[in-house]
């Protein structure tokens, strides 16, 4: 039985005032209810703040990327073992933004995702298509060679420990859902890629969808066998539409 996890990705946004705000509002909220796992990833320099707000509340603590270097001479970049220090359990690699926006290639994800998993954080590893490749029927291609990357590198028995995230390229910050069933297809192809490598470990790793999802959409993706759970962008920024997607789940 998987349990379901829902990981709010803030990206670049708030400041120490409305970040403050939003984690105490998501911790009140939450209450002592058994609302799905949740994490939350904050920029990195309100790591320290938000543990120390999230103390003894079962809600984990997430980063929205790392270094795949351990340290040395890397201007600018953090490495796993500084974010276990604070805590951090979840680790997002390979989010569609690092791959498109900032040009990272399937062999620098798999070594963050190796990384992370060194330092005992549980990777989720973000794969999804573009909009031009779901044109051109090349979803599954473009999924499988994301996993194969970090397959190749870590192997399957890393997937013991780690959370894939689907997420449709076109379906990021864009109000565009894939419908249930579209990524329920996904995410059965990813279950069954990995299953031809182990079943017990396919039938085990979380699989979450993430793009665009909403509390008014999400117990729909929820009700499909293979979601186990969501990444949220946009709605993880408002602490009431997060906790709703946290209860759908
Ligand atoms: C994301 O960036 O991981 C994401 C799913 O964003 P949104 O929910 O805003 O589409």
């Amino acid at each position: 039985m998987r349990s379901p996890l829902v990981a709010g990705n803030w990206k670049l946004n708030g400041t120490l005032t409305s970040i403050r705000a939003l984690v105490d509002t998501i911790i009140a909220g939450a209450g002592g209810d058994a609302l799905a796992e949740m994490a939350v990833c904050p920029p990195f320099v309100y790591l320290p703040e938000v543990r120390s707000r999230l103390a003894s509340t079962g809600i984990a603590l997430g980063a929205q990327d790392v270094s795949d270097q351990a340290s040395g001479a890397f201007t600018g970049e953090v490495a796993a073992a500084m974010l276990r220090e604070f805590d951090v359990k979840y680790c997002i690699v390979g989010h569609s933004e690092r791959r498109h926006v900032y040009g990272e290639s399937d062999a620098l994800i798999a070594q963050k995702f190796a990384a992370a998993r060194r330092a005992d954080i549980t990777p989720i590893l973000c794969v999804g298509e573009l909009l031009e490749q779901r044109e051109q029927a090349l979803t599954e291609q473009v999924v499988q060679r994301q996993l194969d990357a970090v397959l190749e590198l870590a192997g399957i028995a890393a997937f013991g420990r780690a959370v894939i995230a689907y997420e449709p390229v076109w379906a990021i910050g864009t109000g565009k859902t894939a419908t249930p069933e579209q990524a329920q297809s996904v995410h059965a192809g990813i279950r069954a890629h990995l299953a031809g490598l182990d079943g017990n470990i396919a039938s085990q790793v979380r699989i979450l969808y993430g793009g665009s999802v909403k509390a008014d959409n999400a117990r729909e993706l929820f009700s499909q066998t293979d979601i186990d759970g969501a990444l949220i962008g946009g709605a993880s920024l408002n602490a009431q539409e997060f906790l709703k997607i946290c209860s759908a789940a």
